[in-house]
């Protein structure tokens, strides 16, 4: 045998193999570039719940809060009705966001409901936003703390008619009690 024809089919060989290689390292490519494709759209996620003052990650949420506050604030579940202590508070004061402690709602406008969760007819002005959501399949009124985007709770049309007419239901977990002079 010929040692230069058989340099030749070796070096041939080694080009098919390379050609190969290219070829793997294009699939490759293309299976990261979709997967970085959609990690790109989580981040545009994560933009969107990260426009607010007090912002975190989930896994500082999940430290510093409790489970209620949790699941309530980052994951919007509702409290059991008639579960919160401050359900039945009479105490002038101000309620905050347990999330950030932003002032959210004042006990001058507190009323009993019969719901078993806290109502407040008026929310301080500007500490909270409002979004629709479709979670139970109709259109609801869904409020959060502007500052943190901690879920607070719905807002209603129901409320006291010599009033404001609109009854914001909050989850009390969602709520920390500062009383007056404090
Ligand atoms: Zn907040």
């Amino acid at each position: 045998m010929d040692p230069l024809k058989g340099f030749q089919l070796n070096n041939v060989q080694s080009h098919k193999n390379r050609n190969m290689g290219k070829r793997l390292l294009l699939i490759v490519l293309v299976v990261f570039a979709g997967c970085k494709g959609t990690s790109q759209e989580e981040k545009k996620e994560t933009a969107k719940e990260t426009t607010f003052k007090v912002s975190k990650t989930d896994a500082e949420w999940r430290a510093e809060l409790t489970d209620m506050e949790y699941y309530v604030l980052r994951k919007a579940a509702t409290e059991n009705a008639f579960s919160s202590e401050l359900l039945d508070n009479k105490e002038k004061g101000t309620y905050v966001c347990a999330g950030c402690g932003t002032p959210v709602f004042k006990s001058d406008h507190k009323f009993k409901s019969g719901t078993g969760w806290p109502s407040f007819d008026r929310e301080i002005e500007g500490n909270v936003a409002f979004d629709v959501d479709y979670k139970i399949g109709v259109a609801r009124t869904e409020e959060h703390c502007a500052v943190c985007g901690g879920h607070l709770g719905h807002v209603f049309n129901d409320g006291p008619s010599n009033t404001t007419g609109k009854r914001h239901c909050i989850n009390g977990a969602a709520l920390d009690f500062i009383p007056d002079g404090n």
